[in-house]
């Protein structure tokens, strides 16, 4: 059949000219392959910020250096959940690194500033090998500028606060090496905190050296990350710091109980009445707490059919058991809907100004969520989230005008 697209066509001239996006059909009318594209319009139209992206410590565990033959890397690789490809493909234009420092350094003095040194060489090299696809970006103003330029932005957040040791002026250095939020903690206490993975309990929540690093973080301009302490820390940190919060990438405690890691609903609660936002992590584990309690108890039954063979984990040879584990019992994921479920839930309790993503991405392994497997799948969660009637405006403030709004408030509190 043949059609006359020439009226169609002056139609929409018109319409264009004389409408503009007011006139836009309504999501709740639109069909759903017309929603799937608005999603997608959506993710590159708005400026997506993500808090967590791992990429660095990935590239460091593959030995990954700053020469010619492994710069292509970050461009485009199969490996992993972030390239630059495929997060031009998803909208992504500022996935925050992540200069992650493993508690285990702590013990020997020196090694965690090294590492953090290190990483942020390698997130510095990565933008000044390729300056026309990114930017080291240490403010707001740049950011939004790299986003008119069409440039990714890599700004850096420290995952532990570890490589500060016991060294406060090492707050004031960090920011000067572009370090834009600090994680206080990881997986263990440490000299300023306490850890939700770590049942010492050290200080109780934060030590008096922990006080003087948050207000020292405040100072300088430095937002501060509440993923990964412990819920004594949380409230500690709720009364000394005199800027919004941010938590980097956690999740909702009501679908995954007793998961400390996760924040629980007066935490959420609280933190949106201060200004904060909890950016939510994707991976599946953080997501849905019956697949939380089934990865443990497998890990249990891995660890006796290693014992078994005389085997411990970590050791060498153990691949073949591990393959008959893993069709004895496959892996289970969450859904892309679990996501949406976590932010329904913060915007119930602290409202749609409070939310965004964090997605851990590089981070958690192969257990990402079904239809949000790495970064070129925003558009399938922006879609989801218009499925469930948020407004394009709702939308705009998940992907980063919610974490820009905090980030703005930490840099006109700082000292000049
Ligand atoms: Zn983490």
């Amino acid at each position: 059949m043949k059609i006359n697209y020439f009226p169609l066509l002056a139609l929409l001239v018109f319409s264009l000219a004389s409408c503009g996006p007011a006139q836009e059909t309504p999501a709740k009318e639109m069909t759903d392959a017309e929603l799937r594209a608005h999603a997608n319009d959506l993710a590159h139209e708005y400026l997506i910020t993500d808090g967590h992206v791992d990429l660095p410590y990935r590239l460091k565990v593959k030995n990954f250096r700053l020469d010619k033959e492994y710069l292509g890397i970050p461009i485009q690789t199969d490996e992993g959940d972030f390239d630059y490809q495929r997060a031009v493909e998803g909208g992504l234009d500022a996935p925050f690194m992540s200069i992650y420092i493993p508690s285990r350094l702590q013990e020997e003095p020196g090694e965690s500033p090294k590492l953090a040194d290190s990483l942020i060489n390698m997130v510095r090299g990565i933008a000044a090998a390729h300056p026309d696809k990114f930017r080291i970006t240490t403010s707001t103003e740049q950011l939004l500028q790299n986003f008119a330029d069409g440039v990714m932005s890599l700004p850096m957040g420290m995952e532990n606060g570890s490589p500060i040791e016991d060294k406060i002026e090492r707050v004031a250095e960090y920011h000067a090496k572009g370090i834009r939020y600090i994680t206080l903690t990881h997986a263990k206490d440490n000299l300023i905190c306490d850890s939700s993975y770590d049942t010492t309990r050290t200080h109780n929540g934060l030590s008096d050296f922990g006080r003087e690093v948050v207000r020292e973080m405040n100072r300088v301009g430095i937002m501060v990350d509440i993923s990964h302490v412990s819920d004594s820390t949380f409230w500690q940190v709720v009364e000394q710091t005199d800027v919004p919060m941010i938590a980097s990438h956690s999740s909702v405690r009501h679908f995954t109980p007793g998961f400390e890691r996760n924040m629980n609903d007066e935490m959420i609660k609280r933190l949106g009445e201060e200004g904060g936002v909890i950016q939510i992590n994707f991976g599946s584990t953080f997501l849905d707490g019956a697949l939380r309690a089934r990865q443990d108890s497998l890990r249990e039954v891995f660890r006796e059919r290693l014992a078994e063979a005389g085997l411990e984990y970590g050791d060498e040879g153990t691949e073949a058991i591990e393959q008959a584990f893993e069709q004895e019992f496959p892996t289970l994921y969450a859904d892309v809907e679990t996501v949406a479920d976590h932010i329904d839930r913060v915007v119930q309790l602290a409202g749609v100004d409070h939310v965004g993503f964090g997605s851990d991405f590089d981070g958690v392994g192969d257990s990402l969520p079904t239809g949000l497997k790495d970064v070129a799948d925003y558009p399938n969660l922006l879609y989801t989230l218009l499925k469930r009637g948020y407004t394009d405006e709702d939308l705009r403030k998940m992907c980063s005008g919610n974490v820009i709004r905090v980030w703005k408030a930490v840099e006109a509190a700082a000292a000049p």
